[in-house]
């Protein structure tokens, strides 16, 4: 991922943040979160400094996925600046860890709320900042854009949801702000049979289509296990709890792209 310049809008708390990474989906409930949390723990793994920035106030899931022991946000009166908790050394703010659960909002408000969150948090010396976009291409996601210069941008959707428009929106958004997008994560891709066959009940080839209309060259695949999923309800990240998996080694694939 290209490194922050100097001119790329790190103002305040995002000033010693070297690397800030979108994960994006057009849609909701297609996994983006569940990538996001075990991309930075990953990232985590590999020996980097990493934040977790939840942009999505409608509905929060940092808190849901990640059980720091401390799970509200301290401001220091002096400075005003916000301080991120923490679970296993990676840095987290989320608008569901400000008291307030999740938000009943206009968009422009929302804009605004997320842009404070993302500014005023004191991240200190990070190599990644992943950021968990709300799903979607419109104005908050926009602001988002404008409000840091991210240095790349993961795209997840799942098979049936793969729709080329959508994954292309989601592209073009990023490419209009001069983001690369540094992959696709299809998310329950497959799982595999307790007799040795792989399964694809929601369909196969469109991840590889993708690639090759779309001339990214990027595609990681993601299976449909459940043990991902019950990690991340029970706050601890799967990367964290089986960093041996084969779904973890699917997040090593990822992390290096980044
Ligand atoms: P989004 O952020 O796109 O709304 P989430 O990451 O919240 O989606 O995931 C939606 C639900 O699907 C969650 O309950 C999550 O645990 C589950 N899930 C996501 N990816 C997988 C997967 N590969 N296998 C099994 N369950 C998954």
């Amino acid at each position: 991922a290209r490194p922050l310049g100097a001119d790329d809008g790190r103002a305040g708390g995002l000033a010693e943040v070297q690397h800030v990474i979108a994960v994006s989906s057009c849609k909701g409930g297609v996994g983006k979160s569940t990538v996001a949390v075990n991309l930075a723990y990953t990232l985590a793994q590999m020996g980097a400094r990493v934040g977790i920035f939840d942009a999505d106030v409608y509905g929060p899931s940092l808190p849901t996925m990640v059980s720091p022991e401390l799970r509200v946000l301290k401001m220091d009166p002096a400075t005003r600046m916000i301080e991120p908790t923490e679970y296993e050394g990676v840095k987290l703010v989320s608008f569901g860890f400000a008291g307030q659960g999740s938000a009943i909002m206009r968009g422009p408000m929302v804009s605004g709320v997320i842009q404070q969150l993302l500014t005023t948090a004191q991240w200190g010396v990070l190599d990644y900042l992943v950021v968990d976009f709300p799903p979607g291409t419109g104005d908050i996601q926009l602001t988002l854009c404008q409000t840091v210069q991210f240095s790349a941008a993961v795209v997840v959707t799942t098979p049936q949801k793969l729709a080329f428009v959508d994954v292309a929106k989601g592209i073009r958004m990023f490419a209009r702000m001069a983001v690369p997008c540094a992959a696709v994560a299809e998310n329950m891709a497959f799982f595999d049979g307790d007799d040795g066959r792989r399964y694809r009940p929601f369909g196969e080839g469109s991840g590889a289509r993708i690639v090759r209309d779309f001339g990214l060259p990027n595609l990681v695949q993601f299976p449909i296990v459940p043990e991902l999923s019950a990690a991340g309800d029970g706050g601890r990240p799967l990367v964290v709890a089986a960093p041996t998996s084969a779904t973890a080694q699917a997040f090593m694939e990822l992390g290096a792209l980044v």
